[in-house]
């Protein structure tokens, strides 16, 4: 049931922008509407908030500030998680005091009460979500939504299986999906390996 596709997206959104420095998807409003949008599905199935249309969902300055300050939370426990390897390069250098990440988190998905909602189709088994209830504005649903889908993740196995991608210019964190992968992707891993070669060469011309 668990799909943490959500939380990982979220930290996503500050990726490699191709030429050694690091874009942001979410670096204005139009941004993050763009990007609440293409995730509707995923922000109004299990951890939803009744009465949050992500579909019609329209991002300003104040939503765009509670989603940044959320997904730093989020990249400070991702950095936490994936210890004692070292966090993704793109914030190694600014991350959240662990302290007020969970204070920021555990307070965004506090800002909306849920109840348990059994669900049970026709040969599957039941199981049990927790929908948001009463009726916050569209940013306290959104940060609910997202808060609850990162705690979901952080506090469950998947976690283990964390990892920033070290290849050479990549900063993203991947879930490892099997034991011998070290790369988010296949062309890291190519990358990381020129990378070594080449290095393995310098040191013979300097010799
Ligand atoms: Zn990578």
């Amino acid at each position: 049931m668990a799909d943490h596709s959500l939380v990982l997206a979220l930290a996503l959104t500050v990726r490699h922008d191709g030429q050694g420095g690091v874009a942001d998807d979410l670096g204005g409003p139009e941004g993050l509407t763009a990007w609440v949008r293409e995730h509707a599905a995923a922000l109004e199935s299990d951890a939803g908030v009744d009465g949050f249309a992500a579909d019609a969902f329209t991002a300003d300055e104040e939503a765009l500030a509670a989603v940044r300050a959320l997904r730093a939370a989020v990249r400070a426990l991702f950095a936490r998680a994936v210890r004692p390897d070292p966090p993704s390069p793109a914030d190694a250098q600014r991350l959240l005091p662990v302290g007020m990440a969970l204070e920021v988190l555990n307070s965004a998905a506090a800002a909306v009460p849920t109840v348990p909602h059994l669900e049970w189709s026709e040969g599957r088994d039941p199981y049990a979500v927790h929908r948001g209830t009463g009726a916050p504005d569209a940013v306290t649903a959104l940060c609910a939504a997202l808060a609850r889908a990162a705690v979901g993740f952080l506090a469950g196995p998947d976690r283990e299986k964390l990892r920033a991608c070290h290849a050479p210019r990549c900063v993203r964190y991947f879930l490892k999906e099997h034991p011998r992968q070290e790369w988010c992707r296949p062309s890291c891993g190519n990358r990381a390996r020129v990378a070594r070669h080449q290095r393995r060469h310098q040191l013979h011309d300097g010799s």
